[in-house]
């Protein structure tokens, strides 16, 4: 017998089976138990998330020999022919390959006939917004007035490119992304099945690789299986993708830590030797920085092999929250000029040299805290005319962090002793300077100031 792809071997044959959609299997389970069944449902989503296998199953649920149940019983001769896509009632037309006017004018006929066997006649068109502007016309007028018993299922992609009045004449449904979580869950229990020796921390790249698409990460997880491994760790799928392990990054962070610019270097030399894209390399290093951050927070993580997680407890600790912002922003920064860079290895380069850098420097709020602390007293408009911002968590987007700077040299230090205290008094009365104030009277602190603006200096 013929291989037959896990994807397609392990696909959801019922609505329990389906992950991360409970929303939208709650609607469908209602609908068929109170019998309020739609004419017409769209489902949006990206690839992979479940959209044709719902319209599978919605199908069986209307169209089982058994009973009209939302648990359809897969071996009715109408759930069967579903399932392998051979019913004569339930048609399941790609509109990729379907997009003209004469494909709808085709069903139309089509729709005229009596079911077989079947409660309804279910259409399923499969990226819908492929049919073209006189399909979707013609469609449009089916949709006005539907014959009896007839049910459209709709999955697209990209939603906003049907037209409106498609839209409105259906109940749309909107498919989320699959957690990692939920997608390692399910290699987990197709790998057992299948007898497959994979460490739990291999699944990890995989499902993430998947990008929320249980097609995909089913796919992946084919493609490693190809190799003929007895036991897979994430040794071999490191490999087998291209990926950048943690052991790597964590060799970065211990650079970075020493300040050893010519380390730093020669590592980024030897993952381009390798032929790593720098887009997915500098990727692959912002996740290991949420992680590190996820870390340096306490907050538990998952997925990350035991050797490489404890290398990265004990470095986290010796960085700030503030230093791993910064590292975050540079990546970001960078990964954003990548696309429009004519040298992107040149460009990744200075990056790493400045990230090299970052222990080096102070934040201006440390710098502030230890002045006050000896005697140079600023008062509070300067703190807020430099307007700190608090130390945070980063989200999605990490917020910009304290800005880093040079400690002023004494001679800096001497001249905001001067404005703040006025030789021309004994007892001078407390004076507040403003940030501009300061500018003007201490030309150095103004340079250092100014060229914290934008964002970075070297410290001395
Ligand atoms: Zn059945």
């Amino acid at each position: 017998m013929s291989y037959e792809v896990l994807a397609r071997k392990y696909r959801p044959q019922q609505f329990s089976e389906i992950y991360s959609q409970e929303h939208i299997v709650r609607i469908f389970t209602n609908a068929i138990e109170t019998g309020r069944i739609g004419q017409a449902y769209l489902l949006t989503g990206s690839r992979g998330v479940g959209k044709t296998s719902i319209a599978r199953i919605l199908a069986k649920s209307l169209n089982c020999l058994e009973s009209l149940s939302v648990t359809p019983c897969n071996v009715c001769t109408n759930c069967v022919d579903i399932s392998k896509g051979n019913s004569s009632d339930v048609t399941e037309i790609d509109g990729a390959s379907h997009t003209g006017v004469d494909d709808v004018r085709e069903l139309q006929k089509e729709l005229l006939y009596v079911t077989t066997s079947s409660r309804y006649r279910i259409i399923i068109i499969d990226e819908v917004h492929m049919l073209s502007k006189n399909a979707f016309n013609a469609l449009l007028k089916t949709l006005e007035e539907p014959p009896s018993s007839v049910v459209f299922i709709f999955a697209t992609t990209e939603p906003h490119k049907v037209l409106p009045t498609i839209i409105s004449r259906c109940q749309r449904f909107d498919l989320k992304k699959i957690p990692v979580e939920m997608i390692i869950k399910r290699l987990r229990y197709v790998a057992d099945l299948e007898k497959i020796e994979i460490d739990d921390e291999a699944l990890y790249p995989i499902a993430k690789k998947a990008d929320g698409g249980m097609r995909d990460a089913l796919s992946l997880l084919d493609q490693v299986i190809s190799y003929g491994i007895t036991h897979i760790t994430i040794r071999e799928i490191e490999e087998i993708f291209g990926l950048v392990g943690y052991d790597v990054f964590n060799r970065f962070m211990d650079n970075v830590l020493q300040s050893n610019t010519r380390d730093v270097l020669n590592l980024f030399q030897e993952i381009s030797i390798q032929g790593i894209d720098i887009q997915e390399f500098i990727n692959d290093f912002l996740e290991y920085l949420r992680q590190f951050m996820y870390i340096k927070l306490n907050i538990k993580q998952e997925g990350i092999e035991q050797t490489a997680l404890s290398t990265m407890q004990d470095l986290c600790k010796q960085f700030n929250e503030d230093e791993i912002l910064y590292i975050i922003n540079y990546l970001i920064e960078t990964k954003n000029n990548l696309r429009i860079s004519a040298s992107p290895e040149i460009l990744a380069e200075l990056t790493f040299m400045k990230i090299a850098k970052i222990t080096e420097m102070k934040s201006l709020k440390s710098i502030l805290e230890k002045m006050s602390s000896t005697n140079y007293k600023f008062q509070s408009n300067l703190q807020q005319s430099i307007n700190i911002p608090k130390k945070s968590i980063p989200a999605a987007e990490p917020q910009p962090a304290v800005p880093l700077i040079t400690e002023p040299k004494p001679a800096v230090q001497e001249q905001i002793k001067t404005i703040e205290q006025p030789s021309v008094s004994n007892n001078p009365a407390p004076k507040t300077y403003t940030f501009e104030e300061v500018k003007e009277a201490i030309p150095n602190l103004a340079e250092f100031m100014t060229i914290t603006d934008s964002k970075f200096i070297k410290g001395n």
